[in-house]
């Protein structure tokens, strides 16, 4: 095992593709050396030394003599020596794990001023104020990543090292009338560094260490020791990240951008991570380190003019102030997106009129950004097609379908505050000020908006639970922007006329005084704030030109089929916009429901005879009739599954005394006699009772009607030149002798309707597959039936032996003690129903190798079980018309994966 990679003056051990050993952080740096980007030199102790330190609680023998060398080689180019008293270099130690974990690991910076070093580094800068900045710096660092948390003193909450020093910070300021950081004398901060040592003493009974070698091996163990932390622990629980990966440590030569007003720091994206404009965008901040930028301390400079927002106005860009720098940093980025192939997040620091580079990485990005950025970089020849459509994550289409406000109310509204835009989209709720009231209101089922004046890694668990983050502080690049670009949820940041006493539980701006649980509108894609409620709306994306080129791209390269869940014309409207291709699903019961049909649907269901039982069904016919005329039209030519009666019976029965009194009336029968019919046809288990085929066996005429409403709508379609195709669906067939019998009734009516009217037309009859028996013998089915429809929920409620509508009773014990992985329901079950369901086809193929074949649960959208079915060889999968766009892009990367 090679434990340490070096990389400086043009030469890396390391490069891009082993992020594995080296994380992220480590194999780009190594990459941009050879690349020949100024890269501060530094080394990466692999991932491997991690998990060796995990496992033995201490690192491989020859680990520190390794180091030793490499630092050599380092100080070589630096020409300065870690630990001297004249001339000495120092150190950054960052985390880096294989997936970037933002803000999760730690970092100390300033790594080897000690009261030996310090005078050495004032002669040589001659500059004492930016010395003690550095070291102020790297005091609050170390006491908090080292001495407090991986020593693991659990502080109570606010009461941290890092609290407590940013106080007396904020003090020393105030005391100075100093407004920032910057503002600072060395007088200040040299005194700063005395109270800051003391009070850490005094906090954490140890004393600040004041020996080089032992800050650096203290920082190493501290990173490797932040894998296991608290909030890295739970944000790799959020994003499924393996917890046995390990981190890397990077140790790197310093460079300074808090050496005065030729100094920088700033952070960029080489294309607009909120809109996915192909515009170079980031932020900057002179005379300062590391991540005063992303912390927001400091409202950040615009990197530029496309840059600027309402907050950062008239403040300078570094293409003004430092022109040209700005062309060499502008010349990278574009070098480094070339090179990538995407968009990538980077870091750098200006010292003295010279450009470093310290991090690059695939930035992330919201659903909108993703598509414009995927869609235009094919079009610029970066990419291919197969590669855009891998870019983009079905999640990221589900997150731009969300709701907007709405235009008309919002115009109308009272603007309360401007901030940055970051989340696009718009969120309503109710104020809280704290994560953990985010985390229980909303397991309450409130709506809420996590309101702080900046957000910490921290908060992430708050931020998941809200509609909307705001923030008063920080800039697009600041924690709160990132966490949400990365989650695609509306936020704020950077609102800063905003205050907020997150003590009092309220905010106030503008003369007006908001609390805790009052309601607040946001809109993360202009940055207005409004007090109350607006509504949102759907968003119109086929307005939206990258949706709709990456939707066709979908469509050149997936082989699955996609459908709707569709049971009015309204629906299959919108359906057939999102490109779905036919109904999987239309449930005819959903039907009855209106108030003007319900009664003869309760009177067909209490009949005492089949006489009594037609006379209620012929008056239900023209109704149905007229919703199967809307849903073939709306579709045409494409197919359309109808689904026969399927719901117990009871489900339409009357609950109230005045409904009951109704239906006794138009039953001419007494209130006695009617409750008796009632009573006669409870059930101890519905789900498993008297429904699906079953009521279509019991009473033919059901189906009689049902398969009469269908065909003549089908005639009167073809007579006025349509092409409709009905699929006529049997549900909850368990016996291909129950499949036979409803089959006679329905094409004995198909053949009445022909002659009746002298027009000829098609249909399929085929079959649901959700009982397990019907997977056992999809043989003897398949030779029967034209098609099958896998109805997923069903097949997983029986083969489970779960009921749907009572899982939440055990479904969280379940997850908690990890005998299910997720919830069945929503993400199909390979090993157990899957089998089932390949059993199903394979069975079914064998006898009628043309059988059509499709999935019509709840697991049709999504992704995950998308590629389940592809693999399983079915034709298509029908989902809600939401869904249909990520079901279009989920089928497309199922196939590209093969
Ligand atoms: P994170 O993973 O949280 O981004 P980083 O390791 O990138 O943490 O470091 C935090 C900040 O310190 C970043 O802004 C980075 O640019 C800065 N930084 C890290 N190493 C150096 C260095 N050697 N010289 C100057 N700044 C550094
Ligand atoms: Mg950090
Ligand atoms: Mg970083």
């Amino acid at each position: 095992m090679k434990p340490v990679y070096f990389f400086g003056g043009g030469k890396a051990d390391g490069s891009a593709s082993d992020k594995n050993l080296l994380g992220g952080k480590g194999a780009n740096l190594a990459e941009m050396t050879t690349l020949g980007i100024p890269v501060p030199p530094g080394f990466t102790i692999s991932t491997e030394v991690c998990r060796h330190y995990m496992e033995h609680d201490n690192y491989p023998d020859n680990l520190e003599r390794q180091v030793r060398d490499v630092l050599n080689q380092v100080e070589n180019i630096m020409g300065q020596t870690f630990g001297d008293a004249e001339n000495p270099l120092l150190v950054s130690v960052r985390s880096g794990a294989r997936q970037s974990m933002p803000g999760m690991m730690e970092t100390v910076l300033n790594v080897g001023l000690t009261s030996k070093t310090i005078p050495g580094l004032i002669e040589k800068s001659n500059d004492e104020r930016f010395v003690y900045d550095a070291y102020r710096r790297l005091i609050t660092m170390y006491a908090d990543v080292v001495m407090e948390k991986a020593a693991v003193i659990e502080l109570s909450e606010g009461k941290g090292i890092r609290e407590k020093l940013d106080k007396i910070l904020e003090k020393m300021k105030k005391q100075n009338g100093a407004t920032n950081d910057a503002e600072l004398s060395a007088k200040n901060l040299k005194e700063l560094c005395d109270i800051f040592k003391s009070t850490i003493k005094d906090t954490l009974k140890n004393e600040f260490p004041d020996d080089s070698n032992t800050q650096l091996w203290g920082s190493i163990t501290a990173v490797f020791k932040s894998w296991n932390g608290k909030r890295a622990v739970s944000y790799r629980n959020i994003e499924n990240i393996p917890h046995d990966w390990g981190t890397a440590v990077n140790i790197q030569a310093m460079v300074f951008g808090n050496m005065g007003d030729g100094c920088a720091t700033g952070v960029a994206f080489t294309r607009n991570p909120a809109t996915g404009e192909n515009n170079f965008y980031g932020e900057w901040l002179p005379n300062a380190q590391g991540e005063d930028v992303v912390a927001g301390l400091r409202t950040p400079n615009p990197l530029n003019q496309m840059s600027r927002s309402h907050e950062s106005g008239s403040l300078p860009s570094l293409e003004e102030m430092m022109p040209d720098i700005y062309v060499k940093l502008d010349a990278i980025q574009n070098q480094l997106e070339y090179h990538y192939k995407d968009m990538q997040d980077i870091e750098f620091t200006i010292q003295n009129e010279r450009l470093w580079m310290l991090q690059t990485r695939v930035g992330k990005r919201n659903g909108t950004a993703a598509i414009r950025m995927a869609v235009e970089m094919t079009e610029e020849g970066l990419i291919d097609e197969q590669t855009t459509l891998m870019r983009v994550k079905p999640e990221q289409l589900d997150e731009i379908m969300h709701p907007m406000l709405d235009m008309e109310v919002e115009k109308q509204s009272k603007v309360l505050a401007i901030g940055l835009p970051a989340g696009p989209g718009g969120g309503s709720g109710q104020i809280v000020f704290t994560a953990d009231d985010a985390e229980s209101w909303h397991k309450d089922g409130k709506r809420v908006i996590l309101v702080r004046s900046e957000t910490s890694p921290e908060d992430v668990h708050g931020m998941y639970a809200s509609e909307a983050i705001l923030t008063s502080r920080g800039g697009m690049t600041s924690h709160a922007a990132l966490v949400a670009r990365g989650w695609g949820k509306c936020c704020v940041v950077g609102c800063s006329d905003l205050s907020i006493s997150t003590q009092e539980k309220s905010l106030s701006v503008n003369g007006t005084t908001l609390n805790e649980g009052d309601w607040l509108t946001v809109n993360g894609s202009s940055g207005k704030v409004y007090p109350g409620a607006i509504p949102l709306k759907d968003v119109n994306l086929n307005k939206n030109p990258y949706f709709k080129k990456l939707m066709e791209m979908t469509d050149h390269q997936r082989k699955l089929g996609v459908r709707t869940n569709a049971d009015s014309p309204a629906d299959a409207i919108k359906a057939r916009e999102f490109g779905a291709e036919g109904i999987g699903l239309c449930r005819t019961e959903h039907m009855f429901f209106d108030p003007k049909r319900i009664s003869a649907m309760r009177e067909m269901i209490v009949a005492e005879d089949e006489n009594e039982r037609r006379k209620a069904i012929m008056k239900l016919l023209p109704h149905q009739k007229k919703d199967f005329y809307g849903i073939l039209k709306a579709m045409a030519p494409h197919p359309v599954t109808i689904r026969l009666l399927d719901p117990p019976l009871h489900e339409f029965l009357p609950q109230e005394p005045d409904q009951m009194e109704q239906l006794a009336k138009d039953l001419d029968i007494s209130a006695n006699e009617l409750k008796m019919r009632i009573e006669n046809l409870h059930e101890q288990n519905p789900m498993l009772g008297h429904r699906g085929c079953r009521l279509g066996i019991s009473y033919p005429e059901i189906t009689e009607m049902q398969a009469r409403a269908i065909f003549e709508a089908t005639v009167q379609l073809v007579l006025e030149n349509m092409s409709p195709l009905p699929e006529v669906m049997v549900p909850l067939v368990g016996s291909v002798a129950e499949f036979i019998h409803q089959r006679k009734i329905i094409d004995s009516e198909a053949l009445k309707v022909k002659d009746e009217s002298g027009t000829q037309f098609k249909y399929l009859v085929g079959t649901m597959i959700e009982l397990p028996r019907a997977c056992a013998t999809a043989d003897q089915i398949a030779k029967e039936a034209q098609f099958f429809s896998f109805g997923t929920n069903d097949l997983t409620q029986t083969v489970f032996g779960f009921s749907r509508d009572d899982i939440g009773g055990f479904l969280p014990d379940y997850l908690e003690e990890k005998i299910l992985p997720h919830d069945p329901f929503q993400s199909i079950d390979q090993n157990g129903v899957g089998t089932l369901v390949k059993m199903g086809v394979e069975k079914g193929r064998d006898v009628n190798p043309k059988l059509k074949i499709g999935i019509c649960g709840e697991h049709g959208g999504d992704p995950e079980s998308i590629r389940f079915f592809h693999d399983s060889g079915l034709n298509y999968v029908s989902c809600s018309p939401f869904r249909v766009p990520i079901a279009r892009l989920a089928a497309a990367q199922a196939q590209l994966q093969n």
